[in-house]
């Protein structure tokens, strides 16, 4: 018995864009993609100097991924700590629900980055943003708070900016000489890409950040994961959480088990997002003939996996014969330990 089920694929690239002064934005949330209860994600471009004004988001975490380029990060911490940071293409950030933090280009050209929401109804569009907060408090309030005058309050913004042109920051500036050390980690950076990749011997590597090496990502993970044309991120399921996921580049076929009889099959390209509910069976093959590249958000700070591959090693053969049905010398050639990626098959 089959009844129809969502499909998992959301065409998040091919969405029309919110656009403002020194920006985009393409959201995906549950609305736009029924499918992605736990987690939304956006895609976002900023100008050089182009700013993501000052905002928090009420009721999810913010986990990031630079595809592209390089931003700058101011975020508020409660205890008054306040950090500024600056990202590269293959770095991450996490940003606690509620923290107050602004996102700028620093250039040269465009910065593109993956935002993913430990909620799936987040909607980056409904946030709170420090232009509507000002401009929704009486006048008189927000001068006696800020010590300006009537004037100089009149001329602040009628409503939410969202996205504001400004100049590129001073490359002699405090936040451009964090740039220089770009190697290392801080409170809100992690360079995933700079990672030592697992890597397996059918085609695949992956990298991975968690609490455990970043720990302020208390409740989202990530990972990177590539593989060759015709190689496959084998059947596997996550016990602990839900799996967002922004295909960067390449082609892919992805299937995802519910059990009761239902399964879902979509086709992947760059720019496409795709979801996978926690527990349930997926795989992922890369159905084109370049590299294919997956960015994956998970919402929870650790990352568990339990291939198929490693399921089988770690049950007696004659367990897998009699459940499988195979004559004893076939259940025997089963894999012996976890593979993670199958090799293109001739
Ligand atoms: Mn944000
Ligand atoms: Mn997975």
């Amino acid at each position: 018995m089959s009844t129809p089920q969502p499909s998992f694929r959301y065409r998040l690239e091919q969405k029309e864009p919110r656009r403002g002064p020194g920006g985009l934005t393409r959201g995906a949330s549950v609305r736009e993609f029924p499918a992605s209860i736990g987690i939304a994600g956006v895609s976002m471009r900023l100008a050089p100097g182009g700013m993501r004004e000052l905002h928090w988001h009420a009721n999810a975490a913010e986990w990031a991924y630079v595809v592209s380029g390089s931003c700058r990060t101011t975020i508020i911490h409660p205890d008054g700590s306040a950090y500024v940071d600056t990202f590269d293409a293959g770095d991450v950030w996490y940003f606690p629900r509620g923290y107050g933090h602004s996102i700028q280009g620093l250039g040269p050209g465009e910065c593109h980055f993956i935002l993913i929401f430990d909620n799936g109804d987040f909607s980056e569009d409904h946030t709170f943003s420090i232009t509507d907060f000002l401009a929704h408090t009486p006048p008189s309030i927000v001068a006696q708070n800020l010590g300006l005058s009537a004037d100089e309050v009149g001329r602040l913004p009628k409503g939410e900016a969202y996205f504001v042109q400004g100049p590129v920051p001073n490359e002699r500036s405090p936040d451009a000489r964090a740039r220089l050390h770009a190697e290392l980690m801080t409170k809100h950076r992690y360079p995933l890409m700079a990672q030592q990749p697992r890597r397996a011997p059918g085609g695949g590597t992956q990298r991975v950040v968690t609490v455990d090496d970043f720990p302020i990502s208390t409740t989202m993970a990530g990972s990177v994961i590539e593989l060759q044309p015709g190689a496959l991120r084998e059947l596997h399921w996550h016990p602990n959480a839900d799996e967002w996921q922004y295909y960067l580049k390449g082609q892919a076929e992805m299937g995802v088990f519910l059990a009761e009889g239902n399964a879902v099959i979509d086709q992947f390209e760059a720019g496409d997002a795709g979801y996978v509910p926690m527990g349930a069976g997926h795989y992922i093959k890369n159905i084109g003939t370049d590299v294919l590249g997956v960015l994956i958000g998970f919402n929870s700070g650790h990352y568990q996996a339990i291939d198929l591959s490693e399921w089988l090693a770690g049950n007696p053969v004659d367990v897998l014969a009699t459940n499988l049905d195979l004559p004893r010398d076939v259940a025997d050639r089963l894999p012996k330990s976890t593979i993670f990626a199958a090799p293109a098959k001739m």
